[in-house]
């Protein structure tokens, strides 16, 4: 099997599995206790709290461990409404995750939501957010990178706006981290999501930054853990893992991690463009995630591609939801103005640093293969091939 779906959900790293290993077996004592076995916990939870700090350059008080990217958002969103009952306007994006947009949107009709559009590259525009922000925003949410076509927005400059004008800050940051460096104190953000899932933890823990002074209100109120963050005896083994694995991340990332990761992006991408006609990048390629690449080909339906690729043992991704046995296209390609025939036509390919250059050249073999083949099958009414799953 070759995966490159690594924007969904990454493959536990061993030395990850090796450091939570002894908390899953013989060092079970709950952190709050005060015998030894119980102090061992919590030191575990202290050294991955140092870990996490590390990783986004923040202090360790400032780092609430949660159980996933989608709780670190609901968290940061729900912290912004709670600190000043007059300010009942949220800015978002067009392309943000459902963590973030659903979230707000279940607020509703109790406060207003404002998506600012993107252009055809995917990215906002600074100045429509300039003129947006009002008196009663309580926060700016804007996703660091977009899960499906690896876009990254102006970050720096979008938060630096938003603090010029003493609103709070918000970045979904869960796929941007472990791809490229992300510094807290490099632009002046509130709240920053993470979820170790997407960079080598496991599943089922997240984080989110909230910098020193800025407010937060717990979700989950009881035993105080967190420093009353979050209350909850915590879940030992997966902070101890996505502790490891933002030490891990780091490493990469200053060994050239995002260019490695570019160059197996760019040998996978010359290869496909290399073999076949009508292939187009979605959204610019100059501001993405060094590990996404999100393409469309014509005369192709992602959904027969998915199946065929598949069969050959590779994992990928289309940016379609299936409802109701009927693909839609993806919101994402939509608020970027593509058509619908252009969305139903795309593929996420996303890569690992544990993906390998003999995988990327396998992978672009099976990709050509089965567009070759889909389109000499194709009917002569434009629609699907429809391959049976
Ligand atoms: N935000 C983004 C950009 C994501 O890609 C995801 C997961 O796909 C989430 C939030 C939700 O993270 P989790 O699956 O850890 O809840």
């Amino acid at each position: 099997m070759i995966y490159l779906d690594n924007n969904a959900t990454t493959k536990v790293h061993p030395e990850v599995f090796l450091a939570m290993e002894p908390y899953l077996r013989d060092e079970y004592g709950n952190p709050s206790t005060g015998y030894d076995l119980g102090k061992r916990s919590n030191d575990a939870i202290k050294n991955a709290r140092t870990q996490v700090a590390e990783f986004l350059n923040a202090k360790e008080e400032e780092i609430v461990f949660t159980s996933c990217g989608t709780e670190s958002d609901n968290a940061a969103i729900y912290s912004a409404l709670n600190a000043d009952p007059k300010k009942r306007h949220i800015i978002t994006t067009s392309v943000e995750h459902s963590a973030v947009i659903l979230f707000a949107k279940s607020m509703m009709p109790n406060i207003e939501i404002t998506e600012l559009s993107v252009n055809g590259d995917g990215v906002i525009d600074l100045n429509e957010l300039e003129g947006l922000i009002r008196e009663d925003t309580a926060l700016v949410t804007i996703m660091w990178a977009n899960n499906e076509t690896g876009i990254c927005q102006p970050i720096q400059e979008a938060a630096k706006i938003t603090k010029e004008r003493n609103t709070l800050f918000h970045t979904d940051a869960v796929n941007a981290a472990g791809k490229i460096n992300i510094d807290s104190n490099e632009c002046p953000i509130d709240f920053l999501s993470i979820s170790g899932h997407k960079f080598h933890a496991p599943k089922g823990i997240g984080a989110l930054f909230v910098r020193s002074g800025s407010p937060f209100s717990p979700f989950l109120i009881g035993g105080g853990q967190e420093n009353g963050k979050r209350a909850g005896t915590e879940a030992v083994a997966q902070i101890v893992g996505m502790g490891k694995a933002t030490a891990l991340a780091k490493k990469r990332l200053l060994s050239n991690g995002t260019e490695k990761l570019a160059g197996l992006r760019d040998r996978l991408e010359k290869n496909i463009f290399e073999k076949i006609e009508g292939v187009h990048h979605n959204g610019c390629t100059k501001r993405r995630l060094p590990n996404t690449s999100h393409l469309s080909f014509e005369n192709v339906d992602a959904g027969d591609l998915l199946i065929l690729t598949n069969e050959k043992g590779l994992c990928i991704a289309s940016g379609s939801a299936c409802s109701t046995g009927k693909r839609e296209p993806s919101r994402i390609m939509k608020a970027m103005g593509y058509s619908n025939e252009r969305a139903l036509s795309s593929v996420r390919l996303s890569i690992s640093s544990m993906n390998t250059e003999k995988e990327i050249d396998k992978a672009s073999e099976i990709i050509i293969s089965s567009v070759e083949k889909i389109r000499s099958l194709k009917p002569k009414d434009g629609g699907p091939v429809i391959f049976a799953s």
